[in-house]
């Protein structure tokens, strides 16, 4: 497969090998196996002596092209498609870790990721301890000499913290633990953790790579010493990405670019405008100047990212009713599509967390997380401005 100069080229021209029937456009492989040309093939392939499709579980062209062309996007030898980002998330760490082995994490990580850190992994001896997003110094005090892995994700879901990757990559590095970092927020197009020393980059393909909320997929990415142990852990305990899902998300990738730069584009002009909104608290954007970590997200982002996170005064129940009032923006928990979506993290996707739990990650009753889609800019700002008046009167007659 040729490697291209440039990220757009790579994604539009990185393709399956066609078939008899010259199509331009890649077919999807609907199959479940494939066939032996005689018995000593079928032998060579179960063996490993030669490479080649046998089941579907195991690989397929769809997914293959897909990965492939991910990896030349994130700069990495090789990966695995999964069947969603917790596939990908769980298998990443399953594939490495045994009794006895400790994951440090950042605190701030996606809500299921949370759940098989403190609910899943303890049941089978897997311990993790949570480092402070604030204060990066205290991690490398945090290392044990069963330290694993480190997981982390920036920007994270939905505190939009940034952590310093080329530092970690270093601390990782040191340490000799593995660094797997969760690049869904920001996709390939805006920040390569591999590139600063990341072993694994993990993503959830039903975000900003499909883009248009249509399916559910997943990847890990990494070197090729340890994509062999993800491929082992997932040919035989089965979380394969569908081969539809593949052709899909490969396709996916060829707009991933244009996509990015709008969504960033819109997600700054609205972050700008909230920011100066009297109504609300504050506004947290990684490109904002008001952002703790704008300097570093400068250094190691393209674009912010298209999710932003706000506070309207009021709290929850103004945010509540904030939500009530919006007419075209969705009320859905997905991230990374064409329409633009707005969450309640503390009732949704962040709601089995404690009270505690969400404090310590800076998850206010009252925050809003909004991911910027494809709309025109002036019709997303007109829908959040007369959301954010209505709100505002129905609070004052309550009174
Ligand atoms: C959505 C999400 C996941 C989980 O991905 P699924 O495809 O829904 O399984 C993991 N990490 C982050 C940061 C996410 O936003």
């Amino acid at each position: 497969m040729p490697n291209y100069k440039n990220f757009e080229t790579n994604a539009v021209r990185t393709q399956t090998e066609r078939t008899q029937h010259r199509e331009h456009s890649v077919p999807i492989y609907a199959t479940s196996s494939f066939v032996f040309n005689d018995a000593e093939q079928g032998r060579a392939l179960f063996a490993s002596e030669i490479d080649g499709n046998i089941y579907t579980r195991f690989s397929n062209p769809n997914n293959d092209e897909f990965i492939e062309k991910l990896c030349l996007l994130e700069g990495t030898e090789d990966g695995m498609a999964m069947s969603s980002g917790m596939a990908a998330m769980f298998c990443s760490m399953a594939a490495f870790l045994k009794s006895g082995d400790h994951i440090l994490a950042s605190r701030s990580v996606f809500g299921s990721t949370h759940q098989i850190l403190t609910q899943l992994m303890p049941r089978w001896g897997i311990t993790h301890t949570y480092v402070d997003l604030q204060n990066p110094a205290s991690w490398e005090g945090q290392i044990t000499k069963n330290t694993k892995m480190i997981f982390l994700e920036t920007p994270s879901n939905p505190g939009l913290d940034i952590i310093d990757l080329e530092w970690l990559g270093k601390l990782a590095k040191k340490h000799k633990i593995i660094l797997n970092v969760d690049n869904c927020f920001a996709t390939p197009y805006l920040q390569n953790p591999a590139k600063w020393g990341a072993h694994i980059v993990t993503h959830s393909a039903t975000k900003f790579i499909d883009g248009q909320g249509r399916v559910i997929g997943g990847a890990v990415l990494g070197t090729k010493e340890l994509i062999k142990e993800v491929r082992f852990f997932a040919r035989h305990t089965g979380p394969a990405m569908s081969p539809f899902n593949g052709w899909l998300l490969s396709k996916s990738l060829e707009t991933l670019a244009v996509r990015m730069e709008k969504h960033c584009e819109n997600a700054l002009k609205i972050a700008q405008f909230l920011e100066s909104h009297k109504e609300i608290v504050w506004v947290k954007y990684p490109f904002l100047q008001s952002h703790p970590a704008y300097e570093l997200a400068k250094k190691q982002m393209l674009h912010g990212g298209g999710l932003l996170t706000f506070e309207l005064k009021g709290g929850f129940e103004r945010g509540k009713k904030f939500l009530d009032n919006v007419k075209m923006l969705s009320l859905t928990a997905n991230l990374g599509d064409t329409r633009t979506i707005v969450t309640h993290p503390a009732s949704t996707t962040h709601s089995k967390l404690t009270g505690d739990e969400r404090q310590a990650v800076n998850i206010t009753d009252g925050l809003v997380r909004l991911s910027a889609g494809l709309e025109h800019v002036d019709d997303i700002i007109a829908d959040l401005d007369q959301a954010i008046k209505k709100s505002g009167k129905k609070a004052k007659k309550d009174k």
